[in-house]
């Protein structure tokens, strides 16, 4: 009995890690479901994005490549996206939040605080640490999701992702963030 109990938690949980997070979606983007029935992959808001973060995804959707640059949220996006795929009633833009794994830097008792410099709202912290090298953490309260601070790492341990939809553990998991 107790065999077939482990077995069925075993087999939900590896039905949970296995649902596909859905792509990073522009800011104000409706509901994946929803937002891909409105969007016609026109590409405007592609073309507009000042830091030109969207890109083509998969099946000409927009996504967000962080690697690329920062949102600035200057809804350009959103003021040239006619079918109403992103809406301005949604707020905040989205509920992304930064993370950062195991390949931080400070891990390696390397010192490194570039992704901190680089955060306006100064929702990176590192606590005082005797004998060690700090490491960085996320005020998930302070972040806006903005992704400055991913390119900048030099190690690519930081990622966006939305805590709904946490990154699958074994691929190195954000950190995620305390929340005050
Ligand atoms: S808000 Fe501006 S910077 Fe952010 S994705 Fe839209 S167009 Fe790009
Ligand atoms: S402007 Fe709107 S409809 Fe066009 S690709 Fe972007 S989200 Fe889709
Ligand atoms: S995503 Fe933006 S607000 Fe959040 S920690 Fe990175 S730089 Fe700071």
């Amino acid at each position: 009995m107790t065999l077939a109990i482990d077995q069925g938690r075993r087999a939900l949980l590896r039905g949970r890690r296995s649902a596909p997070t859905p792509p990073l979606r522009p800011p104000w983007s409706l509901e994946e479901s929803l937002f891909t029935q409105h969007c016609t992959r026109c590409g405007d808001c592609i073309d507009v994005c000042e830091t030109a973060i969207l890109v083509k995804g998969d099946g000409g959707f927009p996504t967000v490549d962080f690697a690329r640059g920062e949102c600035t949220f200057c809804q350009g996006c959103l003021s040239h996206c006619e079918t109403g795929a992103l809406n301005a009633a949604i707020t905040p833009p989205w509920n992304i939040k930064a993370g950062i794994n195991a390949q931080c830097l400070t891990q390696q008792q390397v010192v490194c605080r570039s992704c901190a410099d680089l955060c306006e709202t100064r929702a990176i912290r590192f606590d005082p640490l005797a004998g060690g090298v700090a490491s960085p953490r996320i005020e998930a309260d302070q972040c806006t999701g903005c992704g400055a601070c991913v390119s900048v790492c030099p190690s690519h341990a930081i990622n966006l992702s939305n805590p709904e939809h946490p990154t699958d553990p074994d691929q190195g998991a954000p950190h995620h963030a305390r929340t005050r």
